[in-house]
């Protein structure tokens, strides 16, 4: 079996971890988590078609979107002649789907040898025990951190998304989420606000922050986005989707990574009831299940106090998608994207994005191959799926979004006609004395 350089224990002195950006906040905050560790870490969040015209070059062109891009970007930065290569270790987050998702680190070792950068190492981090010799030991302290940075990325997504849109002094929200992903990231390494005490004192922190932000609630076509996991929140895979959607006047909602984790935990349980198994596990993992919910509801609650949307239960999600589609379908975001559709529509959030990466079969499957059947529920529902390729262009990928938001605008004139029912523009808010911004 060939042989690839480890990323060993003492290289978290000698070398700086470069590290592919995908959801703004809570990488942030794990990047932060690192760098207290005593790491040395660089978040990647360089754009542009150099890289995956980089990425083309050393792994197959029938590869995933998602892992051409993240090998092109960390190859990109390597070239750039920023890092001296004998000090510098990648570092992956690697979901261990049953797809191809767990054999992007060979595809990024490979790539790095035909590169001439064959000393780079490469670390991993998962929950799912894969590359254990690598170095970089998930511990559950650390697991506990990271666990609870997806929480907070969350909800500072969740708020800022309702809030940004409607702010009237422009980069407020934003501040407020630069604020705290640092205070968050400092108490979440010294072992503070882990735990559901500390927990609720900050979500109801931050909403008090947002809710106090002055806003003028013009009526704004609202967009749901879903998609496998990388396309849908990396700026980088989806050609920086949610910017755009904002430049055209609209309110982005884009279900947490927290759903992400609960799919996978229930996973565990779904496949001992579907093929057999340990009953043991099962019934750990429901309780994981059922401890991370009841949190879920919290945060989502306090959000509710302080006038905000915020999702149904994560198994409520999961009902929905019951209706459509088989709890066995696993690979990619399997039966999550669909329920995703289908609580989006369900709480109103008729327009969606659906982004879709080339090379991925098994979201293209529950993505875009299960739009029929949610029209046939809800058939005012208004769902463009979009693929992302390095060969399709920006600009093919946004008219397709314009055309969608064309039917989304027309419907909402619909709704705010004085034949429909009154829409009252909400009042401008004045900042409450709860902020602490
Ligand atoms: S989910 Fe799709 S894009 Fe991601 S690794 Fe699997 S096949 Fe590739």
């Amino acid at each position: 079996m060939e042989q690839f350089p480890q990323f060993k224990p003492e290289m978290k002195k000698t070398h700086t971890l470069l590290m592919p950006q995908m959801c703004a906040y809570h990488f942030r905050m794990i990047r932060n988590l690192l760098v207290r560790q005593g790491y040395k870490v660089e978040l990647l969040e360089t754009t542009g078609p150099q890289i995956a015209q980089e990425g083309l070059k050393y792994v197959h062109n029938d590869t995933c979107y998602p892992a051409l891009l993240v090998i092109g970007q960390m190859i990109d930065a390597l070239k750039s002649g920023k890092y001296d290569p004998d000090h510098t270790a990648l570092i992956i987050t690697q979901t261990g789907g049953g797809c191809r998702a767990s054999n992007y680190i060979y595809l990024l070792r490979h790539a790095l040898k035909s590169a001439g950068f064959g000393q780079v190492p490469v670390a991993s981090i998962n929950f799912s025990g894969l590359e254990k010799g690598s170095g970089f030991s998930m511990t559950p302290k650390m697991m506990l951190q990271l666990i609870s940075a997806v929480y907070y990325g969350d909800l500072l997504m969740l708020l800022r998304n309702q809030t940004a849109p409607y702010e009237t002094d422009p980069g407020r929200s934003d501040s407020l989420c630069d604020k705290w992903v640092e205070r968050l990231s400092v108490q979440l390494a010294g072992m503070r606000g882990l735990f559901p005490g500390g927990m609720k004192k900050n979500f109801e922190d931050m909403a008090a922050d947002f809710a106090a932000v002055p806003v003028c609630r013009v009526p704004r076509v609202k967009v749901g986005v879903v998609g496998e996991i990388y396309v849908k929140y990396a700026p980088l895979g989806n050609n920086g989707l949610q910017k755009f959607l904002e430049s055209e006047g609209c309110e982005v909602c884009m279900p947490g990574l927290l759903g992400f984790l609960l799919y996978c935990v229930c996973n565990g349980w779904i496949d001992v009831e579907l093929y057999g198994g340990s009953r043991g596990k099962a019934l750990g993992m429901r309780a994981l299940t059922d401890l991370l919910c009841r949190q879920e509801e919290k945060m989502h609650g306090i959000a509710r106090q302080h006038g905000f949307w915020a999702p149904s239960p994560f198994l409520h999600t999961k009902a929905l998608g019951e209706k459509i589609i088989g709890q066995g379908s696993k690979m990619g975001e399997g039966w999550l994207l669909p329920a995703e559709m289908m609580e989006l529509c369900d709480s109103g959030f008729l327009n969606i994005v659906c982004a879709q990466p080339f090379g991925c079969l098994p979201n293209h499957i529950v993505g875009k191959g299960m739009v029929s059947k949610i029209r046939k529920i809800y058939p005012d529902s208004n769902i463009v799926a979009v693929d992302y390729d390095p060969g399709a262009t920006k600009v093919n990928q946004e008219n397709r979004i314009k055309l969608m938001l064309a039917v989304a605008r027309e419907k909402l004139e619909q709704q705010l006609s004085p034949a429909a029912d009154p829409q009252p523009e909400e009042p401008l808010r004045e900042p409450s004395a709860a902020s602490s911004m």
